[in-house]
């Protein structure tokens, strides 16, 4: 087996006990990358000083100093999360040269655990998508079938670990970003609860629902990058101070006792019947192994859709207000005054989706159509936080598809917005909530053998909760086949 091929968790044991070196370790994701990377098209850039910081672990372990599990780790970071002299494009024409100053929180937490940075990954632009196709960069492929989106919008984030060029990798879940990805790409993705991980430097789309969350290959990756990322910041304003557990030091893997939800929304009509049966294979499996499963109803998912685009696009249309050709990034070339200038930047730097967006936003925010638009989504997400608290009142966790159905083709939606939208059906009421959820594989399509994958949902920081449960699923199933072999 190739170091490539192996988890996290497994190698950060190799390094310890001198298997292998973090140079080599490197060394063997930078042979996949080279051999993939044309296919598969997940990086927007790679780091060149990666090799430099494998070979300070090294050094470390030479010298017999004590070093973080994570230490020499390969990751990749989404282009949406700010990493001091290393380029932050957010896949868009606006920030295409851009070189933050400074780290997020979370690079500075991945530096200082010693992990090497590979690179920065693909994504939708400014992270709305649900591809990776409105990326301003180049396309992703599924590495499953190179003919099929990545979904996304952390899609280069998904796809990365899917196809071995990187160990485990960092996305942005404001609707589904994380988890939608990690389904279609066949990976342990999870979206932390609102408030657990820092947005400190991670360029905002809708600043109440973002969250950075975890990409790998089993639930114990996930566990050790979350406990490493989470943690009170004070450069965050609505980042939580509470004490956060070590996940794997508390990490279980038995399913008995466990209660799981069944919201009957989540099984309707628009959820293909290969992902509905094999959620419910997998729920079956966990019952047979000591689960008790409660049909619960979540009424107002039907509205969830709506009320998220309205609520994420009036959030985008403010945060990216910032874009205007002055401070940073794009800026026109030929302008007749200031007006001028904002409007060209602005037209050129910015592709059709997040158009789209500031249109929408800028629009359910105006004066006539705020109380009709903005007022009543609000209305609607207290609406659907209550529901989700009641259902917690009698399960521990919540289990559903993660998405209606395997990876579309290249193309197939991308003309058509309100069906891209409908992808994110199964996942965005947890950011509406502000829950951790993760996604994990449940089973393969009939096509191709293409990932399908079940997503749990937790109570607010109950990633301990969550996570066990997912490991309980995981020892069950006997591991994630991720790598795929179809490159
Ligand atoms: N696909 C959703 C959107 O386009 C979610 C994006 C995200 O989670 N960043 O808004």
């Amino acid at each position: 087996m190739k170091l490539y091929e192996k988890t996290a968790f497994e190698l950060s044991q190799m390094l310890k006990n001198k298997k292998c070196s973090a140079v080599e370790l490197l060394g063997d994701v930078n042979e996949r990358i080279n051999n993939v990377e044309d296919k598969v098209g997940a990086y927007v850039t790679l780091n060149e000083s990666a090799k430099s910081q494998a070979e300070a672990v090294d050094k470390a372990i030479a010298d017999g100093r004590e070093i973080h599990p994570l230490a020499g780790i390969p990751i990749g970071i989404k282009d949406n999360i700010s990493t001091k002299g290393l380029r932050t494009t957010c896949s868009s024409k606006m920030l295409e040269n851009y070189v933050p100053p400074f780290n997020a929180t979370v690079a500075q937490k991945v530096a200082d655990a010693g992990m090497v940075i590979t690179g920065k990954m693909n994504m939708d632009e400014f992270a709305m998508g649900s591809s990776t196709e409105t990326s301003y960069m180049h396309l992703t492929h599924n590495p499953h079938d190179t003919d099929c989106v990545p979904g996304g919008s952390s899609g280069g984030s998904a796809a990365a670990v899917a196809a071995g060029e990187a160990i485990v990798t960092l996305g942005s879940d404001t609707g589904g970003s994380i988890r939608q990805p990690a389904a279609l790409c066949g990976v342990v993705g999870l979206k932390p609860t609102y408030g657990s991980v820092s947005r400190y430097g991670l360029v905002a789309f809708a600043s109440s629902l973002d969250q950075i969350g975890p990409m790998g290959k089993s639930v114990k990756d996930v566990a050790m990058m979350q406990s490493l990322i989470s943690g009170h910041d004070a450069m965050d304003a609505t980042s939580k101070d509470i004490a956060y557990p070590d996940l794997l030091a508390n990490l279980t893997d038995s399913a008995k006792g466990l209660k799981i939800g069944v919201p009957k929304e989540y099984f309707g009509e628009g959820i293909d019947d290969e992902e509905k049966q094999s959620v419910y294979n997998a729920i079956k499996l966990l019952e047979a192994n000591g689960a008790s499963i409660k049909e619960i109803s979540l009424p107002s998912t039907e509205y969830a859709i709506n009320t998220y685009y309205i609520i994420a696009s009036a959030e985008a249309s403010s945060n990216l207000a910032r874009f205007d050709g002055v401070k940073y990034g794009y800026r026109a070339k030929d302008y007749d005054g200031l007006t001028d200038m904002y409007e060209k930047t602005r037209s050129e730097g910015f592709g059709d989706e997040v158009k789209r967006r500031i249109m929408l936003g800028t629009f359910v925010l105006s004066s006539g159509f705020y109380d009709a638009y903005y007022k009543k989504a609000k209305l609607v997400q207290r609406k659907i936080s209550q529901e989700f608290s009641e259902a917690f009142s009698e399960c521990d966790i919540i289990a559903t598809p993660t998405v209606p159905s395997r990876a579309f083709k290249i193309g197939e939606n991308i003309g058509d917005p309100l069906k891209m939208y409908y992808s994110d059906v199964c996942t965005v009421t947890v950011n509406i909530a502000g829950l951790p959820a993760v996604s994990m594989p449940c089973g393969k399509s009939s096509y191709k053998n293409m990932p399908l994958g079940m997503q749990f949902i937790a109570d607010k920081f109950k990633e301990q909760t969550l996570l066990n449960a997912a490991n309980a699923y995981e020892n069950l199933v006997g591991g994630f086949d991720v790598i795929s072999k179809a490159l």
